[in-house]
């Protein structure tokens, strides 16, 4: 197999999702690495993320001494950059290094890069990956340990709100959580500030999955009209308003929704919301609009016939009016 020339970022990303599914894994990360040396990555500053690539399906099939090889090109290529993916690297570098039973070795390539545990999000599941191999469970859960004390003092005593607001916390506390349990501690003060922001983002993405959206309200032209005059935000033009919308829902049907539609909307209605004296183009008042709108029975189902009349009333074919919009 021959990878394309120009690889991009995407590309890459790509080949990381499907690689190790791939027929030939060794020979996709060894085209990776010929691409890495020969220039034929889009961003040549790629490099070490192919490489690190290549690397880590060498270390999924046991070939150590490929991986190793590959990791080594990619902290070549990364030089004296020191941000999350060089480091990431290095401790791809001390897992493989574990895993050949270079332990001394190893442990002198991930040691430096403790202090970054409370830098970059990723950092403490690269570093306790790397720990975990090399059976240094406890070490880790040390160093998790210590980084959480770290930032809780300079938070302050506030518990974060969630895990956005915990920010780099959140991944010491949920890879502490996850090593504790596998190394079968009981639930400490940390453990259980870790279950409350796992279970709140849960939580969280699960009304995100089944959220009336809020994007599907559309507005018929006069409506727009009117209430272009208070917001923009459903568009600068009813043109946009319609090319959002359709691709929303191009979206949303790719993710495996069904029964889709739009609801439209109307400005009077809007106002209502808000009550007397309230602004009707809040996002809280818009947002609470389109639950109602969401729960209500007006709903124009999506998508029409390509050849029958389009959704947002136009009068035109769909494939002549809101169906190409997603493209644009
Ligand atoms: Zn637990
Ligand atoms: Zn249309």
């Amino acid at each position: 197999m021959s990878l394309k020339a120009d690889l991009t970022s995407a590309d890459l990303n790509e080949i990381r999702q499907s690689a190790l599914g791939a027929a030939d894994p060794l020979g996709v990360a060894a085209d990776l690495a010929d691409a890495a040396r020969d220039g034929r990555l889009a961003d040549p500053q790629d490099a070490g993320l192919a490489l690190t690539l290549a690397a880590e399906i060498a270390e999924s099939r046991s070939k150590l001494d490929a991986a190793l090889r590959y990791v080594d090109g990619a902290l070549e290529a990364y030089g004296k950059r020191d941000d999350s993916p060089a480091a990431g690297a290095r401790a791809l570098r001390a897992r493989i290094l574990f895993r050949a039973g270079r332990g001394d070795e190893a442990f002198a390539e991930i040691e430096p890069l403790r202090p970054l545990l409370t830098q970059y999000p990723d950092a403490p599941a690269y570093i306790t990956a790397a720990l975990a191999v090399g059976n240094r469970g406890r070490e880790a859960e040390t160093w998790l340990t210590e980084a959480v004390q770290e930032v809780l003092a300079e938070r302050g005593a506030t518990e974060p709100a969630d895990a956005d607001d915990a920010g780099v916390l959140f991944f010491l506390l949920q890879q502490r959580h996850r090593l504790r349990h596998a190394l079968g501690r009981q639930h400490d003060t940390h453990d259980n500030l870790a279950e409350r922001l796992e279970t709140r983002l849960a939580n969280a993405s699960a009304r995100a999955a089944t959220a009336p959206a809020e994007d599907l309200v559309f507005w018929p032209r006069p409506e727009f009209d009117r209430l272009a005059k208070q917001t923009e935000v459903y568009g600068a033009t009813w043109d946009e308003h319609r090319a959002r919308l359709e691709r929303e829902l191009v979206r949303l049907a790719g993710t495996g929704r069904a029964d889709l539609a739009v609801f439209p909307g109307s400005v009077d209605a809007l106002t209502r919301q808000a009550g007397v004296g309230g602004d009707p183009v809040t996002g809280e008042n818009r947002s609470a609009y389109a639950t109602t709108l969401a729960t209500g029975a007006a709903r124009i189902p999506w998508p029409p016939e390509r050849n029958g009349s389009c959704w947002c009333g136009s009068g035109l074919k769909y494939k002549k009016c809101c169906l190409p919009r997603s493209r644009s």
